[in-house]
């Protein structure tokens, strides 16, 4: 049987026309179909509308994933290609991704439903910078070595750690594609991907730039449910590593099946109820412009989204009313409309997940103070929304959305603050507006959360690490940091001239 293929059209007036791509299994730089022969249908959430139909991976492909990743390990990877060269090749990747990136965006504009231009100008670009770090990262992570006595020393290597697997979610397809290949392949290790069944065009798009540059074997990606090929990759004997991004459902699930596997290392970037803090000496316009793009950007469905503005009472009716005229002027919309910024919530699933939510809050007695209903009648788009007068015992107030839904409440004084923004299970980001730095540094210290924005929401930089405290995950992504998940430290004891032993 051959591989599946798509024909994607975008609408009129867009600058692509249409795309034919592979949307098979990618092993060994070629495409099969899915072991079962099944497909699964693949929509565009602004029409709701088939546009693929992708194969649908087996737990045997994923054995012949990791077949692949194997041999490309033991003979052409790894320690068999120097640092200098997977960075090169990982710079040469970065360059395709920005000569593509017209395309690129199309595919996960269409596939997500995020705006063209951001998926063009900062998804693909910040995917471009990622691996172009993470090439000048490449062979870098050296060892030491150590003085023990006179006569004695040792030395310690960070080798790649063998075959990894991969599991990505839909929300940032291919920034988050670009995260995890970057420190994994200039560690030196082999890959197997999980695409996320709702969102693998851009991915498999990628892999035919991939094709042009890596070694068969070196990138294998592939999609399927999450209890099939997830639970296939993270109980994988020969999987050395995991690193998951998505739900803290699917992350525990993660962990327990590499506790009853190999006991692979895990690394999990999981959700997040992240608070966004305003004091009543902040610069309110400024606050007011990053509120609304910490939480509406990519429609609220990003783990760090500013989802709990906690505004001080002096401050807090001025500030909501700026806060709230800022949120009436983003433009909802489709992918390819000029202008739009908030596209649609990226399944029919989540569309009625986040709908549950808000339903929530207004049980619960919340009061919704704008929006809180569906935006137009096709796609699945939500209105931006807006609650107050809530509690913290409110489900809208300790669960995680993921979607354009801003809870706001009041706090007193730092006291009050830090208590009520620390109450909660999560700890993946939080930011804090306030002219006054001696405040935003002491405050920073007191949240318990990977990130502190001060002044500014959702910056982030290659350079410096991201990931969570509590049940936001473990271990750290982007900067050096990642790298060392995909590192095991050899230690190498040297006998120069000692007694023997015996
Ligand atoms: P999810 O965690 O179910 O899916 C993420 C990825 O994990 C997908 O590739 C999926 O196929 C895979 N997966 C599912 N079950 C698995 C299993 N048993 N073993 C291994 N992999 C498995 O996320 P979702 O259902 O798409 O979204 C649910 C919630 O998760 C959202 O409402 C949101 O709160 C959160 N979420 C967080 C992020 C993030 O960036 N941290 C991303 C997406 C979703």
């Amino acid at each position: 049987m051959s591989a599946p293929t798509a024909s994607l059209t975008f609408p009129e007036g867009h600058s692509l026309k249409n795309i034919d791509l592979s949307v098979g299994v990618f092993i060994n730089n070629e495409w099969s179909a899915g072991e079962g022969g099944k497909t699964i249908e693949v929509r565009a959430p602004a029409y709701d509308k088939v546009i693929a139909n992708v194969a649908e991976a087996t737990e045997n492909d994923v054995d012949r994933a990791v077949d692949a990743a194997e041999k490309a390990f033991e003979t052409v990877w790894g320690e068999h290609t120097p640092g200098s060269e997977r960075g090169r090749l990982l710079m040469k990747l970065a360059d395709l991704f920005e000569e593509h990136a017209e395309t690129l965006a199309s595919i996960e504009a269409l596939d997500n439903g995020k705006a063209f231009g951001i998926a063009k100008n900062f998804d693909v670009m910040a995917a471009a910078g990622c691996l172009r770090f993470y090439g000048g990262l490449a062979g870098k992570n050296d060892g030491k070595t150590i003085e023990v006595n006179e006569s004695k020393f040792a030395f310690t290597r960070h080798e790649p750690i063998g075959v990894v697997g991969q599991i990505i979610p839909w929300n940032f397809p291919i920034l988050m594609f670009a995260w995890k290949l970057g420190p994994a392949l200039a560690a030196g290790c082999t890959i197997v991907m999980k695409v996320s069944e709702i969102t693998p065009l851009s991915a498999f798009y990628a892999c035919q730039l991939i094709a042009k540059v890596f070694p068969p074997g070196v990138v294998n990606v592939l999609t399927g449910y999450g209890n099939v090929v997830g639970a296939a990759i993270s109980s994988h004997m020969r999987i050395m590593k995991v690193a998951f991004t998505g739900s803290t459902l699917v992350g525990r699930q993660i962990m327990k099946a590499a506790a009853n596997s190999n006991l692979k290392p895990v690394t999990l970037e999981l959700g997040g109820k992240s608070p966004n803090i305003v004091f009543e000496d902040a610069d309110l316009d400024q606050a007011a412009s990053w509120g609304a793009f910490g939480l509406f950007f990519n429609a609220g469905q990003c783990c760090c989204a500013g989802s709990r503005i906690f505004i001080q009472e002096s401050i807090y009716d001025k500030f909501l009313e700026k806060l709230t005229n800022k949120i009436k002027s983003i433009k909802v919309g489709g992918p390819f409309e000029a202008d739009a910024f908030q596209g649609p919530l990226t399944s029919k699933l989540q569309y009625d997940r986040v709908s549950a939510h808000i339903q929530a809050g207004k049980d619960e007695g919340a009061t919704v103070h704008l929006g809180g209903g569906r935006h137009g009648t096709e796609g699945y788009f939500i209105e931006p929304t807006i609650f107050t007068d809530v509690e913290p015992s409110m489900k809208i107030a300790k669960e995680e959305i993921f979607g354009p839904v801003i809870v706001v409440q009041k706090f007193k004084d730092e006291k009050d603050l830090i208590a009520k923004a620390n109450d909660t299970m999560y700890g993946l980001a939080s930011a804090i507006f306030s002219r006054d730095i001696s405040r935003a540094i002491s405050v920073a210290k007191e949240i318990k959360a990977g990130t502190v924005w001060v002044n500014c929401y959702n910056t982030l930089e290659n350079g410096v690490p991201f990931g969570g405290f509590k049940m936001s995950g473990i271990g750290r992504e982007l900067s050096s940091e990642a790298i060392l998940n995909y590192t095991a430290v050899k230690a190498v004891h040297i006998n120069l001239n000692g007694p023997n032993p015996l």
